[in-house]
């Protein structure tokens, strides 16, 4: 098929912003609160609410969220912190602004979330924490990772940036450790362009990422330009300049008044791609535990090298030929040459995730997806399954 021939197109992804959402951010913007303020607050309450966590907090993206949970985790200099391998940069990178080490742990074979048994072989006198990433919005065996981290003394800081809404055991992800990260970047699950929350139940762990969240400035400094605030306030830590904005707060509020609808509709999605391409040779869907909800951030099939004789490589490009948008989630961490020059990782050192992610396709999976254009992605990859038949 050529370029020419394409009749329609699916991009990868389109976020769903509506007229309420417009409208909302045009009030933000006219009401002259155009940097943290009331609706920031309101986004934070309405969050802890919906998640049923006691402290929510709103900062610039999930990437603050993480770095912030560190620090309040007290994470110094030297320090080791898990990590799965497969994951975004930003898991990683935040343990350097602490000057701590990453130490990379490779995915079970089936969910691609951090594999336990590994990590448990990766821990070390240093080790102070572990950040389990619920890959692709699949909760993490968050009882295992609960005993693992007891047993050994580390704080568990999940990041949870694919994960709105999920649940483990019937518990909301955002409820369950000391500290969850969650993200609002433009191709999450629930977005304000860019944002980020952090929650915890703990009190002294929610004032630190408070002050920390604003130049280290006493509570509520936001407050200061307010008749009920004041001038005045103290510096008590070198902070940093993370906070959340009302605009983006307003586009927040409608963008989670909508989750669990956007979340039924990327349901209808899977169980479509699940129906058609179980019955394809050429593809692996994605296995969904007995005791999760799957969040559905991300749709990935593998392909079977058995059954298709071309690359993974190819057949994004046959999807790409066809007017459809695919991702790859994600090259992992330790293949990257920031990993191997300074952290000294190699390639071939995580045989799992190094599997995955030569097979793995994200395809598209969002509220804006039509059932033609659904179908559409799966009469490509079967037509592809026919051609590339091995
Ligand atoms: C998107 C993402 C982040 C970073 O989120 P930002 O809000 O863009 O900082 C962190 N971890 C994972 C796994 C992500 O996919």
């Amino acid at each position: 098929m050529t370029t020419s021939t394409v009749t329609k197109s699916v991009p990868f992804h389109v976020p769903s912003i509506g007229e309420e959402a417009i409208r909302a951010v045009t009030e933000a913007l006219e009401s002259g609160w155009i940097t943290t303020g009331p609706k920031t607050k309101c986004f934070e309450e309405s969050f802890a609410r919906f998640i049923g966590v006691r402290h929510a907090l709103a900062v610039s993206s999930c990437t603050a969220a993480l770095h912030l949970s560190l620090d309040a985790a007290g994470l110094s200099e030297g320090d080791e912190v898990l990590i799965p391998t497969l994951t975004f940069a930003a898991t990683g990178e935040v343990v350097t602004y602490l000057k701590a080490k990453p130490v990379l742990v490779d995915v079970d074979p089936v969910h691609f979330n951090l594999n336990v048994e590994d990590a448990r072989r990766k821990i070390t006198a240093k080790t102070k924490a572990v950040i389990p990433v619920h890959f692709g919005g699949h909760p993490c065996p968050m009882h295992a990772i609960g005993e693992f981290a007891v047993a050994n003394s580390l704080t568990v800081i999940e990041d949870a940036a694919h994960a709105i809404p999920a649940k483990f055991r019937g518990q909301n992800i955002g409820t369950l450790s000391p500290l969850t990260a969650f993200s609002f970047y433009a191709t999450k699950t629930l977005t304000t362009g860019e944002g980020g929350m952090v929650t915890t139940n703990d009190d002294a762990l929610a004032n630190r990422v408070a002050l920390m969240r604003l130049h280290g400035m006493s509570r509520d400094a936001w407050k200061r330009y307010t008749a009920e605030g004041t001038w005045r306030y103290d510096i008590t830590e070198a902070g940093y300049k993370y906070n959340l904005t009302d605009p983006q707060a307003a586009l927040g509020l409608v963008q989670l008044a909508r989750c669990e609808e956007m979340w039924r509709r990327r349901v209808e999605i899977a169980e479509e791609y699940d129906k058609a391409l179980n019955s394809l040779e050429a593809y692996r869907t994605p296995q969904v535990a007995q005791d999760v909800q799957h969040a559905w951030h991300l749709y990935v099939v593998l392909v079977e090298r058995s059954a298709l004789r071309i690359h993974r490589d190819q057949v994004i490009e046959e999807l790409r030929q066809r007017g459809i948008g695919t991702s790859v989630h994600f090259i992992p961490l330790h293949l990257h040459p920031y990993y191997q020059r300074v952290w000294g990782y190699r390639g071939g050192e995580f045989p799992v995730a190094e599997d995955y992610f030569d097979r793995c396709i994200s395809l598209p999976i969002y509220p804006g997806m039509t059932n033609e254009d659904v179908q559409y992605v799966i009469e490509a990859l079967r037509d592809i399954s026919k051609q590339f038949r091995r």
